[in-house]
């Protein structure tokens, strides 16, 4: 890093070369850019440094295949990273701007959906900072999520043209530049005996990486996020063409133009487009293809591929990756298919993140074939021979045990099925969801292959979540501990139980609660124009829109208090702000109307003077990594509330426990961990339990209606849904919400998620909640007992694990290392 006399300058010496002014004229825009720029100067020496000691250690690399990375901003990350969070923001100061304004005018690179997307940026930093040899890859799309606007209460999709103004941490490298092919036909050629499989009349594109450099946390490494840009291939003048050529040329221009164009911006829900299929063959294909060049280039023997590479496949979505790399092996290096078996199987590791119907990819045989044929005709051969390893073992159910576990059924193909059956390790990814994938969905495949099954339980990582998100905690915390060390080792946060009797540390922990929720008042005001009470409790639920995860039970259980505050006199709450952030997948129907319906609860409750305040309904717009971050650290209260078996682990979680904010929620996903961390007197539980859920599932013996019948306070709610309470212009604005609770459609039985089963345990939860929160000291405990246990979720935990029981990675020697 260099010191801050430097910084100084390059930072003045950017604004000049790039806007032509001196750093008193540069708007804070500019002095974003140039600080950037300056900034990443000082990355590159590393980041060079280290992918020279891949060379020279030889290192076995781990490829992190995912379509999505929510990385965040990277300026704020960067500069904690790089040890340098004191000094930059001094130096900024002395230039007359302030460093958190600056980091604002980043746009956050918005290329995840949610969890899933931003496990793989927390995975990333994890791994540069224990030292461990990786890249990610994914997809530059050009569009990230949408920008969300909210509209007379409805959501708006914006697009979110996140590299308008460049992106200052990226190089392009032509360079490494693949084709990549699409359609066409296969020929075969006999050759010597030997048959040669000649793909042709195929449309292609340019694959172009760019690369991101991902710090590790003052240890000199710089890794790589790899994501891939499609450029049409123009290396022919327009002239020649005949008109052939001509029509062929526009469709390629026209394919690699809306190949990365967007983002699909669903989250657990499969929506079946081929051109979503074109986006994962087309990474894959160019991950994989330089994946082996630059093995190629320090190996002579493609045997050893296994020894130096390991592909971890994120979900389903990069699956394609198994027969393209078979594909490689076969067609371009010329194995048998013995031999590219056994390397493909040894190098394809596979993540489970859902065990929902609705959102396990099955492509239709048909579509699979035409875009890509000789891929297709791998899977086939793939399928073929483990129906055949299927007959050999079960010579008596055959039938039915090829219906639950081939490849290629009923003309689809069946991603999840092809990862287990051709990767070495399947994981869930947290204790309960692993135990649910052996002993429910995936029982056939743990019975035939039970070694491969193993669990990782989530994480996240304190570098972004405590250290940028609460600086003020991360102070207090090294304060009282007497070292920083918990950046990097985060059981260290156990020291803090030495103060859960500690009346002056708790007031002070508490104190720095109320900070944080100052400054997310602030941020509302700015951005929704809202007032909201400090001294209320902060009870969020900050997650996306879907019906399993159950934000329609929440607000709810709101219009269920605002009716007790209006009609039940003897009926008192401390006051309570119930925040929401969220964002529908813009073709959810349902997710968009509980959009609606809790601003319109908010528009009523809001502007009623005469529950004086006690409940306050906020949501916020454009739920994204930057806001999350102040989000989590002003939280009391965490909502984490899918019906169970439904989440499959959650990682939000896991950000209001780091911020001292105890859980309400269901016994499902990382919950049922997080409580064993804190002890269910630290948590408030309730609900069905998964077994349950699942129970009532395989019988259909859930019956809403007599629950509506039976209980008065819920049937007064759900009347409300349809005759105008909260919607006089249009009282049939939330009927698909209520029918949706007690009528079943189609295959959709009514209450699918179990809300009205679930809510008088729910509403018990709250009451203990309020109870909880009358007594300050009690309060403080409980909230500092949240930190100081939250030692086994950090992304570092998950990281070693994965290490030693998947991957096999060894340490990278860093001699620059500080
Ligand atoms: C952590 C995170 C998520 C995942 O939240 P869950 O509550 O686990 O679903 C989604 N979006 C953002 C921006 C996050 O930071």
């Amino acid at each position: 890093m260099m010191n801050a006399k430097e910084l100084k300058k390059a930072i003045e010496d950017n604004v000049k070369v790039l806007y032509r002014k001196t750093i008193d004229e540069a708007s804070k825009e500019q002095v974003f850019y140039a600080l950037s720029y300056a900034i990443k100067d000082t990355i590159i020496d590393e980041w060079i440094a280290t992918h020279k000691a891949y060379d020279a250690q030889d290192a076995k690399i781990l490829y992190y295949l995912s379509m999505e990375f929510l990385i965040g901003r990277a300026l704020g990350n960067n500069i904690i990273n790089l040890g340098a969070r004191k000094e930059v923001a001094e130096v900024m100061e002395e230039l007359g701007f302030d460093l958190t304004d600056i980091e604002d005018q980043e746009s956050d690179p918005a290329l995840g959906n949610g969890g899933l997307g931003r496990l793989a940026a927390c995975f990333l930093d994890s791994l540069a900072t224990l030292n461990y040899p990786a890249y990610g890859c994914g997809i530059r799309y050009r569009y990230g999520m949408f920008k969300q606007k909210i509209d007379n209460g409805y959501q708006k999709e914006v697009p979110d043209n996140w590299i308008k103004n460049g992106y200052p941490f990226e190089i392009k490298r032509s360079e490494y530049s693949y084709i990549v092919k699409f359609g066409g036909n296969v020929r075969v050629e006999n050759l010597n005996g030997k048959e040669k499989f000649i793909h042709e009349n195929y449309g292609s594109v340019r694959a172009i990486p760019y690369d991101m450099p991902v710090l590790g946390y003052e240890n000199g490494m710089v890794n790589t996020l790899r994501i891939w840009d499609a450029e049409a291939i123009t290396n022919f003048s327009l002239e020649q063409f005949d008109k052939g050529d001509y029509q062929k040329a526009l469709e390629q221009e026209n394919l690699a133009k809306t190949l990365v164009e967007v983002l699909y911006p669903n989250d657990n829900h499969y929506a079946g487009k081929e051109l979503r299929l074109k986006q994962q063959y087309f990474f894959i294909s160019a991950s994989l293809q330089r994946a082996l060049d630059k093995f190629k280039e320090n190996h002579s023997d493609i045997h050893d591929l296994p020894k130096k590479v390991v592909f971890q496949l994120n979900d389903t979505h990069p699956t394609v990756a198994i027969p393209e790399l078979m594909r490689l092996l076969l067609d371009e290096e010329g194995l048998s298919w013995d031999d590219a078996w056994k390397i493909t199987t040894e190098c394809m590791a596979y993540t489970n993140h859902t065990i929902m119907a609705e959102a396990l990819e099955k492509w239709p045989i048909d579509l699979f074939k035409s875009l890509l044929p000789r891929v297709y005709q791998i899977v086939d051969e793939i399928n073929r021979r483990f129906v055949e390893q299927i007959r050999a073992r079960y010579p008596h159910n055959f039938a039915e045990k090829e219906k639950n576990m081939a490849i290629l059924y009923n003309g689809q193909v069946r991603m999840a099925y092809m990862a287990i059956v051709a990767g070495f390790s399947v994981n869930g990814v947290a204790r309960l969801h692993t135990e649910i994938l052996k002993n429910q969905e995936l029982k056939d495949f743990y019975e035939m292959m039970p070694d491969k099954f193993n669990n990782k339980t989530n994480g996240i990582t304190q570098r972004r979540f405590l250290v940028h998100a609460n600086p003020l905690l991360t102070d207090w915390i090294t304060k009282k501990l007497g070292t920083d060390k918990f950046i990097t080792d985060l059981p260290l946060l156990a020291g803090l139980k030495d103060y859960l009797d500690d009346e002056t540390a708790l007031a002070e922990f508490m104190e720095i609660k109320y900070q944080n929720k100052l400054r997310l008042v602030k941020y509302i005001k700015e951005h929704n124009g809202i007032d909201i009470d400090p001294n209320s409790i902060f009870d969020v639920q900050v997650k996306r829109l879907h019906e399993y995860k159950r934000q329609l039970l929440n607000i709810l259980h709101v219009m269920y208090l605002y009716n007790k505050l209006k009609n039940d006199e003897n009926f008192d709450m401390y006051p309570r702000t119930f925040i929401f952030g969220a964002k529908a997948a813009a073709g959810y129907r349902r997710a968009k109307q509980t959009i609606k319906l809790i601003n319109s609860v908010a528009d009523v409750i809001n502007n009623d003077k005469s529950i004086d305040g006690k409940i306050k309904v906020v949501f916020i717009e454009d739920y994204k990594v930057s806001s999350a971050e102040i989000i989590f650290a002003a939280a009391d209260v965490s909502e984490q509330i899918s019906t169970a078996s439904k989440e499959a682990s959650g990682t939000g979680n896991m950000k209001f426990m780091l911020n001292g904010a105890p859980t309400i929620g269901t016994m499902d996903g990382a919950n049922v961990e997080i409580v064993e961390e804190v002890g269910k007197e630290n948590a408030f539980i309730f609900g069905l339990s998964s077994d349950e859920v699942i129970a009532f599932e395989k019988n259909h013996n859930y019956d809403p209606v007599s629950i509506f019948n039976n209980d008065s306070e819920i049937r007064t709610v759900l009347m409300q849904l349809v005759n105008g309470f909260y919607s006089p212009e249009n009282t049939e604005e939330f009927r698909e919400i209520y029918d949706s609770l007690l009528k079943s459609h189609g295959h959709d039985r009514a209450d699918t998620y179990f809300i009205l089963k679930d809510f008088r345990s729910y509403a018990q939860a709250h009451e203990d909640v309020d109870k909880a929160y009358r007594d300050k000291k009690r309060w403080a405990k409980m909230a500092l007992t949240q930190t100081a246990n939250v030692g086994k979720f950090s992304s570092d935990r998950t990281i070693e694990e994965y290490v030693k029981d998947i991957w096999h990675l060894s340490k990278l020697r860093l001699d620059n290392a500080k």
